[in-house]
């Protein structure tokens, strides 16, 4: 009888319960399963907050980008993003791992190896949760992969997206560029070089990281994040008008500061030409004296660009008021003497060059004159004490004047040695203007013998070079070679109120003209 209860009858009731049991297998499995998907989505949430926000060493897979190295923060989806994404990867799939095979083996733990309950009992139920976690593991597969992609294709859209921005703000940039007659960049006031993209000084007193590139992309669209924390604007465009940076040259051996009002607004470029000691200097004085006459009496705005001009016009305007006369000009390379003029729109920043006159003669030499090339007016200045027939034909009483004051370099000699250079330079004069400044009017007032009858008068002038100087081939040339010739008789000197000559207030507005 005991056989029949130990082989039949335990069996058969063991296996009817086995049968009533596997009636609620789905259910137990499905609750492991659900169970374990719950958990990794669970682990995935903090390992997101962990990545992505807390970002403690115990997250961090893939090294992070160094400002250190890079001397700016990056923008976030310039790389970072997709760090974020690998490191996301790495850990999601190795908690992934980790959970699975941790709660397997608690249940061969529990269920096989040390069971607290009867294996009849226990191996059944621990197979159940072992299918329980293999569909838990295998659906969670998709559910995870699914919010990784959500993730990747949000990072790919809005990355491309800051692409596209970047892209977009630089032309805008290039366009507005264009429009201000700078397509090639702005003038570098020491080296005469073309700079399309300055570089930026950190504007933080105590940082000073020198940023070469500062356009938007990797490191900012809108602002540049210094790695010293400091914001700086991308363009020209977003810096405000009181905050506007100083760039530097990017020209080798150069890195000079360049005006800080550079690439804000159209540019003027104006060279003066003219023999040694022809008064070029002064009469560049002068000119910007003569514009600073016009602003007070409520005319264009004007001030100096930079501080080495606004230094040298206190000296020159100093020799103005005296009516002396300034050195000869250094032959060392000259640092364009530059200013603004006008006010919204009509602002205007123009840099004159007093270029020696040798300049011009020495062929080597020449290649620091680069700033001809984007002159449209030219202004020669042309001394007429410098012309033999000055002393010796004008006045038959003979001239009472103190000839060491007279340039001594022939003006038809540097004027065509000077337009040579220019040609040979690349430079198409047919289009440029030429104002020709007969300088030193001051010291032959009182002699109408040694002046044109009408002074004032370009045509007067230009009868009067022509005919009384001898100078009618060079008169000639300058037709051949300008498009269009103006003749100035000018008297570079202010009286004692500060008040400058009104010869110069005509030439100079002619020259400014666009
Ligand atoms: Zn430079
Ligand atoms: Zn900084």
């Amino acid at each position: 009888m005991d056989e029949i209860m130990t082989f039949i009858l335990a069996p058969a009731a063991y296996l009817a319960l086995l049968l009533l049991y596997l009636l609620v297998v789905p259910v137990i499995a499905g609750l492991r399963g659900a169970a374990l998907v719950s958990e990794l989505l669970g682990r995935y949430c903090l390992l997101l907050n962990g990545v992505l926000r807390l970002r403690t060493p115990e997250f961090v897979t893939v090294p992070p980008y160094r400002p250190a190295d890079e001397l700016a923060h990056r923008n976030y989806f310039f790389g970072p993003a997709t760090r974020d994404l690998r490191q996301l990867l790495t850990q999601g799939r190795r908690l992934y791992v980790g959970t699975v095979t941790d709660a397997y083996r608690r249940v061969t733990n529990r269920q096989f190896t040390a069971p607290t309950t009867h294996r009849a009992v226990s191996v059944p139920y621990g197979l159940t949760l072992y299918l329980g976690l293999g569909v838990g593991a295998a659906v969670a597969i998709p559910t995870l992969g699914a919010l990784l992609g959500v993730q990747a294709l949000g990072v790919a859209l809005l990355a491309g997206g800051a692409r596209l921005t970047a892209l977009t703000l630089r032309a805008t940039d290039r366009t507005v560029m264009i429009l201000r007659g700078l397509p090639r960049g702005m003038l570098c006031p020491s080296c005469f070089e073309r700079v399309p993209h300055p570089a930026y000084d950190c504007p933080r007193a105590h940082c000073r990281r020198r940023h070469a590139d500062i356009r938007p992309g990797t490191f900012g669209l809108f602002r540049r994040r210094c790695a010293c924390g400091e914001q700086v604007p991308t363009l020209l465009l977003l810096m405000s008008r009181d905050a506007r940076l100083s760039g530097h040259c990017v020209h080798e051996h150069c890195g000079k500061p360049m005006n800080l009002d550079a690439g804000h607004m159209p540019e003027l470029i104006l060279p003066l030409i003219g023999g040694r000691a022809a008064g070029k200097t002064q009469l560049m004085a002068a000119m910007v004296k003569s514009l600073e006459n016009t602003a007070l009496d409520g005319g264009p705005a004007i001030r100096l660009a930079d501080p080495e001009s606004t230094a040298n016009q206190r000296v020159l305007n100093e020799v103005l008021e005296i009516q002396g006369h300034t050195r000869p000009t250094q032959k060392t390379l000259p640092r364009a003497h530059s200013f603004v003029r006008g006010s919204g729109r009509a602002e205007r920043l123009v840099h004159v060059f007093d270029t020696a006159g040798e300049r011009f003669v020495n062929r080597e030499e020449t290649d620091a004159l680069r700033y001809v090339r984007a002159a449209r007016t030219f202004v020669f200045v042309l001394d007429p004490m410098a012309v033999d027939v000055f002393w010796t034909r004008l006045d038959p009483a003979g001239v009472k004047l103190d000839r060491t004051l007279a340039s001594t370099v022939d003006p038809e000699d540097v004027f065509s040695r000077s337009v040579q250079t220019v040609r040979t330079m690349g430079t198409s004069l047919d289009k440029a203007r030429l104002a020709v400044a007969v300088s030193k009017r001051d010291l032959l007032a009182g002699q109408p013998a040694l002046l044109p009858d009408r002074p004032d008068d370009s045509d007067a002038v230009r009868k009067w070079l022509g005919e009384r100087l001898g100078l009618r081939n060079l008169v000639s040339t300058m037709d051949l070679e300008f498009g269009e010739v103006r003749f100035f008789c000018t008297a570079a000197v202010a009286d004692e109120t500060g008040q400058v000559d009104p010869s110069i207030g005509v030439f100079v507005n002619w020259c400014l003209r666009e």
